[in-house]
């Protein structure tokens, strides 16, 4: 079923754009939002020859916002006693430019010493829920279908109308992960150039089905949730401890190409996995998740997957990326995907 979308686009006080998104029309009044801030340096980036990739330099982000409390966060909707960063009372989602960006359109301004160039890109920040606690897993699964509909035409705006190269929507979660906000949250960098692991994802899959291949291998005994349009699951590749891929059956290149039937079945799925990631150990598991989405130019080859890959590994223990894992890029597992998967299927969940 096809459901009307809505968006209203407004502009900040500092001009950078901020839209609502929403099952429902959002007609609150708009008040007065964050000042601007001083200019600041534009972010530049430099190539590291012996790693093949680049490193982008962003002065402005140390001054950013660290851990406020409940009634100075700058994701809540306008209070009548402070300024955030949604000027309205309520909303639905929103998204707005970073105002601490890494990546910025307008970064070919910036002053450039020999070997910079300047870090062209766009990143922007999800508000998933004008409520303040809770969590992405917490949402309802229509609030999760808007967020897939918010990437899909955010990435859209990002590749076809600033010519962007490549787009990646994440959620970073929990403080160990390093999340400076609690407001559930998540953001997009769009980037100028398609990143050398994104890249590499991108030319496996221009080369081979990969990603249908490891579906169509994945036994039941690694299957957290299927439907007949997608299926979330322990990858039998995970590289972190209960790793899970949310993937719908047939080939897409994002967001922006499922079903009606693709994106409820896979919101489902995410919510019902995020919530055994917190069931496991009784608190709420810090991860990243990715959507991984088709680089401008391999849309015909691209199978779209979201993927979480938490680091709490027990109860008390986190998994950190260490010497190997660092320097080397191996990863050493030690919670196996069978034993992963079948301690998920084993968490209650209420969905
Ligand atoms: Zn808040």
């Amino acid at each position: 079923m096809t459901r009307q979308l809505y968006t209203r686009t407004v502009q900040k006080a500092d001009g950078r754009d901020l839209t609502f998104y929403g099952w429902e029309k959002h007609e609150r009044p708009i008040v007065a939002d964050l000042p601007p801030l001083e200019a600041s340096a534009l972010p530049y980036k430099r190539w590291h020859p012996l790693r093949q990739e680049w490193v982008s330099y962003a002065g402005a982000r140390q001054g950013r916002t660290f851990f406020p409390d409940a009634a100075s966060c700058p994701l809540c909707p306008a209070k009548s006693d402070g300024l955030t960063e949604i000027p309205a009372d309520d909303f639905e989602m929103a998204v707005f430019e970073n105002r601490f960006p890494a990546f910025r359109l307008d970064a070919g301004d910036a002053e450039l010493v020999g070997g910079d160039e300047p870090a062209i890109g766009r990143c922007e920040v999800v508000v998933f829920s004008a409520d303040h606690g809770g969590s992405l897993g917490g949402q309802s699964v229509e609030r999760i279908e808007l967020l897939f509909e918010l990437w899909a035409r955010q990435a859209r705006q990002m590749m076809d109308e600033h010519g962007l190269a490549c787009v990646l929507p994440y959620e970073s979660r929990g403080e160990e992960i390093g999340v400076t906000l609690h407001h559930p949250h998540g953001q997009i960098y769009g980037f100028g150039f398609v990143p050398d692991l994104l890249m590499k994802s991108a030319e496996a899959q221009k080369a081979a089905p990969v990603v249908k291949d490891i579906l169509d291998r994945t036994p039941s005994r690694l299957i957290l949730d299927k439907s007949d349009h997608s299926m979330a699951f322990v990858p039998d590749i995970a590289r972190y401890p209960y790793e899970c891929w949310v993937a719908p059956h047939r080939g897409t290149p994002g967001p922006w190409d499922l079903s009606a039937e693709e994106r409820h079945d896979m919101a489902r799925q995410l919510k019902r996995a995020l919530l055994r990631l917190d069931g496991l150990f009784g608190k709420p598991m810090p991860y990243v998740l990715s959507a991984q989405v088709a680089p401008v130019g391999f849309e015909d080859s691209y199978h779209f997957t979201l993927q979480i890959w938490p680091i709490r590994r027990a109860e008390d223990k986190l998994k950190f990326l260490a010497s190997v894992e660092q320097v080397s890029g191996v990863f050493l597992v030690d919670v196996p995907p069978a034993a992963a998967a079948d301690a998920l299927r084993n968490v209650d969940i209420d969905a």
